[in-house]
């Protein structure tokens, strides 16, 4: 659309670059939040915006909407099944509640921390030794070709105990306008380079629409797959990189025993996410914060 593609132009005009299949995904994540969103931040300056526009609350859940169908342009609109992978694909998990997930698996004071948009050769390493620091496990929202790009990074995300998560293929926040076999292949696909990325075993057990792109029937894909929808209910934005302390200050804001930490590991310059997290993993041991995964 015009204003993604405005911003695009201002991305490159600001020497921001979008390098490689990681970054050139994670470009494409600019645009107006999608119309399940319950309420869309105001649209950043184009000058601040090198990445993407992220919405500030979590995607709408309340709405007791049922599994809607594809868009009309769909030419699969039969609802979605398992005999969909393709040959060798690992096989779906248990099938899994399609509402998006809010919540964590452990009751008490604990925090989900999640990062989305890797995995980044350079930034993944440094959460990953912070995290080791503190004792703490984490959840990995991946694009494949990034997955695909680093299995070492993957390898090392589930050596560590961590989890993974699918997050498409290329990162498109409008995915939902389109057909269902495309919305197929960005998710399927990217489970495939995750769990090839990560190696026998390795499951991949959410999915987080990029954006929080969570139409119904996407959901009711997802969890068709053996993968809940994921969410998250303290934003970081971190991607807009304000600063570190501004980062400390917007997971603070809705922290709280229960809570999904939503930040980034890639699709930039990850410096300040580095910097924030040694900070907030710092005050959650001094909080008594436990550290655990999203319910499945
Ligand atoms: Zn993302």
């Amino acid at each position: 659309m015009a204003l993604g593609n405005a911003r695009k132009t201002t991305a490159t005009a600001l020497g921001v670059t979008l390098a490689g299949a990681a970054l050139a995904a994670c470009g494409g994540q600019q645009g107006t939040p999608p119309a399940n969103v319950a309420s869309p931040s105001p649209a950043p300056s184009t000058a601040t915006v090198p990445h993407q526009t992220r919405t500030g609350t979590p995607p709408a859940t309340s709405s007791p909407r049922g599994p809607s169908a594809p868009p009309a342009s769909s030419a699969a609109s039969a609802p979605d099944t398992a005999s969909d992978d393709a040959p060798g694909d690992a096989p779906p998990g248990p099938r899994v509640s399609r509402e998006i997930q809010h919540g964590i698996e452990d009751g008490g004071k604990a925090v989900a921390l999640t990062f989305d948009d890797g995995p980044d050769p350079r930034w993944t390493p440094q959460i990953l030794a912070l995290l080791a620091r503190h004792h703490a496990k984490a959840t990995f929202c991946e694009i494949g070709p990034n997955a695909q790009a680093h299995p070492a990074v993957v390898r090392q995300i589930t050596a560590a105990g961590h989890r993974l998560c699918d997050h498409s293929v290329h990162h498109d926040e409008h995915q939902s306008s389109k057909s269902a076999e495309y919305n197929r292949h960005e998710m399927l696909d990217a489970r495939r380079q995750i769990a090839a990325a990560a190696g026998p075993g390795a499951e991949v057990p959410y999915y987080r629409a990029p954006g929080g792109d969570f139409k119904p029937w996407i959901r009711e894909m997802a969890a068709g797959h053996g993968m809940r929808p994921l969410g998250w209910t303290s934003d970081s934005d971190d991607w807009k990189r304000p600063g570190a302390d501004a980062i400390v200050r917007h997971v603070n804001t809705n922290l709280r025993p229960g809570a999904i930490v939503l930040m980034h590991d890639g699709g930039g310059d990850r410096s300040q996410t580095v910097q924030a997290l040694s900070r907030l993993l710092d005050q959650l041991d001094a909080q008594h914060y436990k550290y655990s995964f999203p319910g499945r």
